[in-house]
């Protein structure tokens, strides 16, 4: 088709608004995907997106459409939907000139909605505004409409015009004509610009085990061509385009892609980082003077520690993930491990539980502090039992003994010597005499937080957040020795007028966790030397198999064996063994 019948375009909205299920539709009324081949959902094809129903990775579908006897292309490019990616969402939506903003017409505006209009509005996208879920009896389009409708100061406020929002029923089929209508009609074709230097934007990568990195784009300027040298601009690498094709959705090859075309291609390139999303393309024999706008490196939020011998299983995530990072730590009492780096819990969740089923991590309250800004070392808290289960799982496959502490922001210390240096392992915290003051990040809770938090079952209403910066706070680092040794992965950050209830309340929990041992145990808290709370387990002599008598030697294995799968997951600490729930212990406290 000629570009003048291209349009490119997303789907957002907030969570559970029905941006997949429009899409499926889409799909399948342009004929794009047979509806015996769609899965439950086609766009949302990971099998971790369908359990945990979110959209982590953006991929895009090309589909063919004819209006008024006009041949048309949709490119429907799809974006996640959590703000721990809004990055990656602002990079697809860089790849549009459209929009469709769909809300739920029996829940109305949210966090999310608006988070998404504003990096919509930035793109400079035309909107479309759908108002999905008319079927339901709850359904208020006209009261919604007014709601998006309103202007003003506040920020919650969006004021875009809904004369034209398309009622829509996503479930049931209905409105999806007139969205394609509308798609043809008010989306502005792609700019022509074939004939300038090649410029190519990233908007989603990923790994193939078998032929390396598939770089998804939309061609902003030029040509790209099979066996094309290319070069990425912001990493500096280049590479040969072996194969390029569409996304129908399935990959399907062509010989070239012009400006206004979305497209895939692969390059025997071995890693994401080489081509992150956001990263220009162009041509290796006749660059692009500048690479285009809104480029970021990834910068992680939040820190934790994983002790076991996983560097495998890190190298291989970081393939598919540019955003992960991580670097070897050691720790006296833990041994061997890695301190990870993600973009915020969320990332770190999907990235734990996904490949390599690392270990997994539910989230909720944060603690509210002066204004409404949060601290952002209050957000975790750990759901036990979810942790659990991925560890059994994990060790299950790469049958190891994993133990992981409770994840850290990063902090900014202010060194007596000038010096500022970023801290996200408390035990690695530079000593009270050579720092000046520490500064942790805040965040900021987008929305309603804490009604939504109380009106939802799930989890992540919890996870609006954004950051807004670094401020100083007056912290101290709170140490805990079990057993005389002193434990670095249970070390924290803690604010100095809180420091002595934290200590009590934290020796106090690990009392309760520490199983008790054949000798007694001091557990205490101290900063710098001095001890400020100290709890002991008195020395218990646990002999299993001093209830059986006699010769039942089947009921002796069993309670052998129940005993040894006791001592899983734990950590010896000296003489002590901790169980892995101590070492969350932190983020359980009241
Ligand atoms: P997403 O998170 O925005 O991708 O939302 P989904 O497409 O996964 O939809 C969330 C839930 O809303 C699912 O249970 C859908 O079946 C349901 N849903 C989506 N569209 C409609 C609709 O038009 N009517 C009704 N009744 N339910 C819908
Ligand atoms: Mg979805």
């Amino acid at each position: 088709v000629p570009i003048s019948n291209i349009r490119n375009f997303s789907i957002i909205a907030h969570i559970d608004h029905g941006k997949s299920t429009l899409a499926d539709k889409l799909l399948q009324v342009t004929g794009t995907v047979e509806k015996r081949e769609m899965k439950e959902q086609f766009l949302d094809n990971m099998d971790l997106e369908r359990e945990r129903g979110i959209t982590i990775k953006l991929q895009a579908a090309r589909m063919r459409y004819v209006n008024e006897k006009q041949p048309y292309c949709l490119n429907l490019i799809d974006t996640p939907g959590h703000v721990d990616f809004s990055y990656e969402v602002s990079r697809s939506l860089a790849a549009c000139e459209g929009a469709l903003l769909v809300v739920d017409a029996s829940q109305g505006v949210e966090a999310q909605t608006l988070a998404n209009v504003y990096l919509a509005l930035e793109n400079n996208l035309e909107i479309i505004i759908v108002l999905n879920k008319i079927d339901l009896p709850g359904a208020e389009p006209d009261r919604v409409s007014q709601e998006i409708e309103e202007v003003g100061s506040s920020l919650q406020l969006i004021g875009l015009d809904c004369s034209e929002a398309i009622y829509c029923s996503a479930k049931e089929g209905i409105g999806i004509n007139e969205i394609l209508d509308a798609i043809v009609k008010k989306v502005p074709p792609p700019p022509d610009t074939a004939d300038n230097p090649l410029r190519a934007l990233i908007f989603d990568s990923y790994y193939d085990p078998y032929r390396g990195v598939i770089v998804y784009f939309r061609v902003i300027d030029g040509t790209i061509r099979k066996g094309d040298r290319i070069y990425f601009m912001a990493s500096g690498k280049d590479y040969y385009a072996d194969e390029i094709g569409v996304l129908s959705p399935n990959q399907l090859q062509v010989d070239e892609l012009y400006a206004g075309e979305v497209g895939y291609l692969s390059a025997s390139i071995r890693s994401v980082a080489d081509a992150r999303v956001g990263d220009t393309i162009t041509q290796y024999g006749r660059k692009a003077v500048q690479s285009l706008p809104g480029y970021k490196e990834a910068t992680p939020m939040v820190f934790c520690g994983l002790f076991a011998e996983l560097r495998d299983a890190l190298e291989k995530l970081q393939l598919n993930d540019a955003a992960l990072k991580f670097e070897p730590e050691t720790s006296s009492a833990m041994g061997f491990g890695f301190r990870c780096g993600f973009l915020g819990l969320l990332h770190m969740e999907i990235v734990q539980f996904h490949k390599g089923d690392l270990v997994t991590a539910n989230y909720t309250l944060p603690v509210k502090t002066r204004s409404t800004d949060f601290v952002a070392s209050k957000l975790p808290t750990i759901s036990s039992s979810r942790l659990f289960k991925s560890l059994e799982r994990l060790e299950r496959e790469y049958n190891l003994n994993l133990i992981t502490t409770a994840p850290s922001v990063v902090y900014q210390v202010n060194c007596v010597n000038g010096d500022t240096v970023e801290c996200s392992n408390p035990s690695a915290l530079p000593e009270p005499g050579r720092r000046k003051s520490i500064e942790e990040p805040y965040v900021k809770m987008v929305g309603d937080f804490f009604d939504q938090l109380k009106s939802r079952s799930k989890g992540y209403a919890s996870m609006e957040y954004s950051f807004v910066g670094y401020r100083e706070s007056d912290l101290v680092k709170l140490d805990i020795q079990i057993n005389g040794d002193r434990v670095d992965p249970l070390a924290t950050i803690v604010h100095k007028d809180k420091a002595y209830a934290v200590g009590r309340a934290l020796t106090q929990k690990l009392k309760e966790l520490i199983p008790r041992q054949m000798f007694k145990v001091p557990i205490q808290a101290t900063i710098g030397a001095k001890v400020i709370a100290s709890e002991a387990l008195s020395a218990i002599r646990k002999d299993v198999l001093s209830k059986c008598y006699g010769g039942d030697i089947t009921r002796k294995k069993k309670l052998l064996k129940k005993q040894a799968e006791g001592k899983k997951r734990m950590k010896a600490i000296g003489k002590v063994d901790v169980p892995q729930e101590a070492f969350m212990a932190v983020l359980k406290l009241e």
